[in-house]
């Protein structure tokens, strides 16, 4: 807030259309960054809106424990059709829902340690997440994130989590060396695992694509060997795709990258097309079954007041017959392939270190001299000059530090793409030449 008043005056948004905010001075902005990475369709996407206010004049909101209502059930029976499928296991087949990304990420953990108490096996109490990972901000998914930002504070509050290397590709020349780092990494895991014999409930990783840690990204051979370890020593494995779910990472969700089923996936952020805050988290009939108890203490006593709200499932609904019906998927493809034209451009800058894509995400990280060794000096806040100057130019790019991102909405079309790249091209040379 500090900032706030003159450095970085707040921008006062009146109104969405597509893949632009329009603010009340009447200045718009391309939304590159999907309002927080939530905002799939773009905004105001009039499929969505219609469902929204239908539902909300039949019905807006029902206790969802001892109730239930149409869009929830349908919600999860659609969700439970397109997530993702391995032959050799029974398919993910139960689906909790939750209101926000965080709590989402809470409900997995507590599950999956639960599970293991129910089962008898009281010593498997420990999670495993990856270095440089975020996972939310309530406690529980405080303690398995790693980045110092938002942890370090609150570290005494938290619980125990034991940090695996992350197999970041970042400084790999090619895919045979990202793939490489994969199993290097994925060789250290197997180590923890050894280490901690038994001891260990689940894995909880970000797939492909580690967001808020800088979108650093790995190569799909990891997730296969995640699998297979948590396989070998009887632990969960947690798919967090809040954030890379619905199609960010060019298949509907990361994971089919790499053909892996988990036992837990984390859907929020784009799940509603970005309208409204919901959660659902997938799990399998074995899970569910080690809940199914006479006793409370055995079930899984956990909700949040407006978990499953009908207007959210709506909104969730319309965003999937938005995906079947425009065949959004496919449609993506040639984005992504103008993404990566400009991509490859940018990566020629003299200041940037490394310009990297999965799917519909772009990162581009800034550095002294493009040499990847040699960062800006953090007070020098050259990803803030380039926000500012993208942002004085009518882009919306919110650098997480020296890395500038593209994470559009599905709906941008190549036109705007070229906008785009050309005035995130102007931010980098305008931040860079100065510092
Ligand atoms: C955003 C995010 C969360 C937290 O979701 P919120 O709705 O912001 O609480 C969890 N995991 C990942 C990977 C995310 O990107």
């Amino acid at each position: 807030m500090r900032e706030h008043p003159d450095t970085l005056p707040l921008v006062p948004i009146a109104s969405g259309q597509g893949a632009w905010l329009t603010g009340l001075d009447g200045r718009r902005y391309l939304d590159a960054v999907s309002s927080w990475w939530t905002n799939i369709h773009g905004h105001a996407k009039p499929r969505i809106v219609a469902a929204i206010a239908a539902q909300a004049a039949q019905l807006e909101q029902v206790i969802l424990a001892g109730f239930s209502h149409r869009p929830a059930i349908e919600l999860a029976e659609r969700l439970l059709t397109i997530a993702p499928r391995q032959a050799d296991r029974a398919p993910l087949a139960k689906v909790f829902y939750a209101d926000n990304g965080s709590a989402g990420v809470e409900v997995a953990l507590k599950m999956a340690f639960h599970w293991f108490r129910n089962a008898g096996q009281t010593q498997r109490s420990r999670f495993v997440a990856l270095a440089n990972g975020y996972h939310g901000e309530t406690l529980g998914a405080l303690s398995v994130g790693d980045i110092p930002l938002y942890r370090r504070t609150y570290a005494p509050l938290l619980s125990e989590c034991i940090f695996a290397p992350s197999p970041d590709a970042y400084g790999c020349e090619n895919e045979a060396q990202a793939e490489q780092q994969a199993l290097a990494a994925a060789e250290q895991l197997a180590d923890i695992f050894e280490r901690h014999r038994g001891e260990i409930c689940a894995v909880i990783i970000e797939p492909l694509l580690q967001c808020a840690g800088g979108m650093r990204m790995h190569h799909p051979t990891y997730l296969r060997r995640v699998r297979e370890l948590c396989d070998t020593h009887g632990a969960f494995f947690i798919a967090d795709e809040i954030a890379t779910g619905f199609g960010r990472t060019g298949t509907m969700f990361a994971c089919e990258a790499a053909d892996v089923q988990p036992d837990f996936l984390c859907l929020s952020k784009g799940l509603t097309g970005g309208f409204l805050p919901l959660a659902a988290v997938l799990t399998t009939q074995t899970v569910y079954q080690g809940f199914l108890d006479d006793s409370r203490e055995r079930a899984f006593l956990h909700s949040h007041s407006y978990t499953g709200n009908p207007l959210a499932c709506a909104a969730a609904l319309a965003s999937l017959d938005i995906f079947a019906a425009d065949a959004v998927i496919e449609r993506n493809q040639p984005l992504m392939a103008r993404m990566a034209e400009h991509r490859q451009s940018i990566a020629r800058l003299p200041h940037v270190a490394d310009a990297r894509q999965t799917g519909m995400v772009c990162a581009f990280e800034l550095a002294r001299d493009g040499n990847k060794h040699t960062p800006f000096a953090p007070e020098l806040r050259v990803g803030l000059a380039a926000y500012k100057a993208a942002l004085a130019h009518g882009v919306i790019l919110r650098p997480l530090g020296d890395v500038l991102y593209w994470m559009p909405p599905y709906c941008i079309t190549p036109a705007e793409l070229d906008l785009l790249a050309e005035i995130t091209c102007h931010a980098i040379e305008n931040a860079t030449s100065c510092a």
